[in-house]
C-alpha cells in the first residue's frame, strides 16, 4: 500500500531554498518591451516560474555538493575524470570518455572530426544545436522521423522513432561516403520530448550496421528514454533502468551528452564511443576546443558532480517522480481543455499553437507572442519550438514553417513543486482566454545563427 501512495511524489527533501518572487504588472511590461519581446533577453531574476528549459537548471543533491568539495584540480589525470569514466563505463558500457563543456560542445568536437562538407546526417528531428553544427560543418540534417510525430494528439508510445524506410532510402541516395553518421535523439526534444523504442533503435543499428554507416546517440535524456521503455516497450517492465540504458547504449558506436539534462548538473557534456578509431579521431579536436582529455573544459569538481549526477539520473523512484511531475501538468491543462501536444512529454509540455493561435501566420511567430503574453500576465517563462527555432532554409533564405508549431513548458529536475505547476496552468489558461486579442511578431534583429537566443521583434499593426 505504501508503495502504491508513495508513486510519483517528490523522492526526496529540500534543505535550501532560493527565494522568488512576481515583478509587478508595470514592470513586466517594461522588462519585456526591453528586450525586444524575446523572453530570451530577459534577466533571469525577473522570471518567477522559469520553464524556458531543463538544461542546467537542476537542482544538485546533497551528494552532488559534496562532491564538489572533493574537486582534484589537477591539469591532468583528476581523480573526478576517472570517477566519470567509471560511472559511464558502468551505466553505459562506453570504454572512452572524452569530457566537454556541454552537449554542444561535444557536437562541436565530434562533428568537426567526422562531417566534410557536402555530407548528410540523417535522423530523428536533430536538436538546434545539432543542426546548427552539421551546418556549420557545411553539412545537411536529414529528418527522417515516423510520420506519425507529425499528428499532436496521436496517443503512441514512441513518437520519437525514426522510420526505417525513410532512413534505408538515404542511406541508398547518399551511401556510406557522404553520410559519416546517423544521429538518434532520445528521447527527441524538438520532436515533443516523445521516447524511441528499443525495438526502433536495434533495428536503425542493424540497418546502419549493413550500410557501414556509424549510430550516434543524442542522449541527453537517455535517462527518461530509458523509463518511457520499462513502462511502455513489451516485455521489458522487469528490467532494472541501468540494464535498459546498457541495452540502450549497445545501440550505438558513440554518444554525445548533454549532462546538464539527465546528469543533474548545471554545466557539464561528454562524449562517449566504444571504438578508439573514433575516440583518437576527436579527442585531437577535443583538446583544441575544449581542454586536456581528462577535463574538457570543466573543473574537477564539475566531474565529479556529474559521475554522481549520472547514478541519480537513472534512480527508477527519481524517474517515476520526474515523468509523473511532467505528466501531471500535461493532464492538468488538457482537463482545462488546452491544446497540449499528447502524449506528454518527458521533460515538457507542449503547447499546439497553430490551434492555440491559429489566426496568427506561421511567420508572425505565434509561439513568442504566446510566450510574450504568458509572461506578461503571469511570470512564467516558456519558450518557442516552432518556425523562429526552425531558422531559415541555407539555400532559399526563406524561413522554414515548422510542421509542428509549438511552446514547450520546460520543466527543470527537482526545482518546483506540484503546487507550481497549478500556478502555471492558470496562467496558461489566462492567456487562452484572451487568446482572440493576441497579435503576431514582427523581427526588428535576426541574428544569422541560431537566431531565437538574440532575435528582437515588434508587434504586428
Ligand atoms: C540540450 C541538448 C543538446 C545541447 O546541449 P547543451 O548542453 O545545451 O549544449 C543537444 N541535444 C539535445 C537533445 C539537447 O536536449
Amino acid at each position: 500500500m505504501g508503495e502504491e501512495i508513495f508513486r510519483d511524489m517528490e523522492p526526496f527533501r529540500i534543505k535550501m531554498v532560493e527565494p522568488i518572487h512576481l515583478p509587478s504588472r508595470e514592470d513586466r511590461e517594461r522588462f519585456l518591451e526591453e528586450a525586444g519581446l524575446n523572453v530570451f533577453l530577459i534577466r533571469g531574476e525577473n522570471i518567477l516560474i522559469d520553464l524556458l528549459t531543463d538544461s542546467g537548471t537542476g537542482a544538485m543533491s546533497d551528494r552532488q555538493w559534496a562532491g564538489l568539495m572533493m574537486g582534484d584540480e589537477t591539469y591532468a589525470g583528476s581523480r573526478n575524470f576517472y570517477n566519470l569514466e567509471a560511472a559511464v563505463r558502468d551505466i553505459l558500457g562506453f570504454e572512452y570518455v572524452l569530457p566537454c563543456h556541454q552537449g554542444r560542445g561535444a557536437e562541436n568536437v565530434l562533428h568537426t572530426a567526422l562531417i566534410k562538407a557536402g555530407d548528410v546526417v540523417p535522423g530523428n528531428t536533430h536538436f538546434d544545436t545539432t543542426k546548427a553544427h552539421i551546418e556549420h560543418k557545411k553539412g545537411r540534417a536529414i529528418d527522417c522521423t515516423i510520420d506519425e510525430a507529425a499528428d499532436p494528439y496521436l496517443d503512441l508510445p514512441f513518437k520519437g522513432n525514426l522510420d526505417l524506410k525513410k532512413l534505408e532510402d538515404v542511406y541508398k541516395q547518399y551511401g556510406r561516403e557522404k553520410i559519416p553518421f546517423t544521429v538518434v535523439t532520445a528521447t527527441c526534444n524538438s520532436g515533443g520530448g516523445q521516447p524511441v523504442s528499443l525495438e526502433n533503435m536495434r533495428k536503425v543499428a542493424e540497418l546502419s550496421g549493413r550500410y557501414g554507416i556509424p549510430v550516434c546517440l543524442d542522449g541527453a535524456r537517455f535517462a527518461e528514454n530509458c523509463y518511457f521503455i520499462k513502462k511502455r516497450e513489451k516485455g521489458m517492465e522487469n528490467m532494472p533502468i541501468k540494464d535498459i540504458a546498457r541495452e540502450t547504449a549497445a545501440c550505438f558506436d558513440m554518444m554525445t551528452m548533454s549532462s546538464k539534462k539527465d546528469a543533474i548538473v548545471n554545466i557539464g557534456g561528454f562524449i562517449a564511443t566504444g571504438s578508439r578509431e573514433i575516440y583518437d579521431s576527436v579527442k585531437n579536436f577535443g583538446i583544441l576546443f575544449e581542454g586536456f582529455v581528462t577535463y574538457g573544459g570543466l573543473a574537477g569538481r564539475d566531474l565529479e558532480a556529474m559521475a554522481r549526477g549520472l547514478y541519480e539520473g537513472i534512480d527508477e523512484d527519481y524517474l517515476t517522480y520526474r515523468i509523473g511531475h511532467v505528466r501531471y501538468l500535461g493532464e492538468k491543462l488538457r482537463n482545462m481543455g488546452m491544446p497540449v501536444l499528447w502524449p506528454p512529454g518527458g521533460h515538457a509540455i507542449y503547447l499546439d499553437m497553430k490551434e492555440f493561435l491559429p489566426n496568427i501566420p506561421q511567420d508572425q511567430f505565434p509561439g513568442m507572442a504566446f510566450c510574450a503574453h504568458l509572461y506578461l500576465e503571469s511570470g512564467v517563462r516558456g519558450v518557442e519550438i516552432g518556425t523562429l527555432l526552425n531558422g531559415r532554409d541555407p539555400d532559399t533564405g526563406m524561413n522554414r514553417p515548422a510542421k509542428l508549431e509549438l511552446v514547450r513548458l520546460t520543466i527543470p529536475r527537482r526545482v518546483y513543486t506540484h503546487r507550481h505547476l497549478d500556478y502555471v496552468a492558470k496562467a496558461v489558461k489566462k492567456v487562452w482566454d484572451m487568446r482572440d486579442s493576441i497579435r503576431g511578431l514582427e523581427l526588428t534583429e535576426e541574428p544569422p545563427v541560431l537566431r531565437h537566443f538574440t532575435a528582437r521583434f515588434k508587434w504586428v499593426e
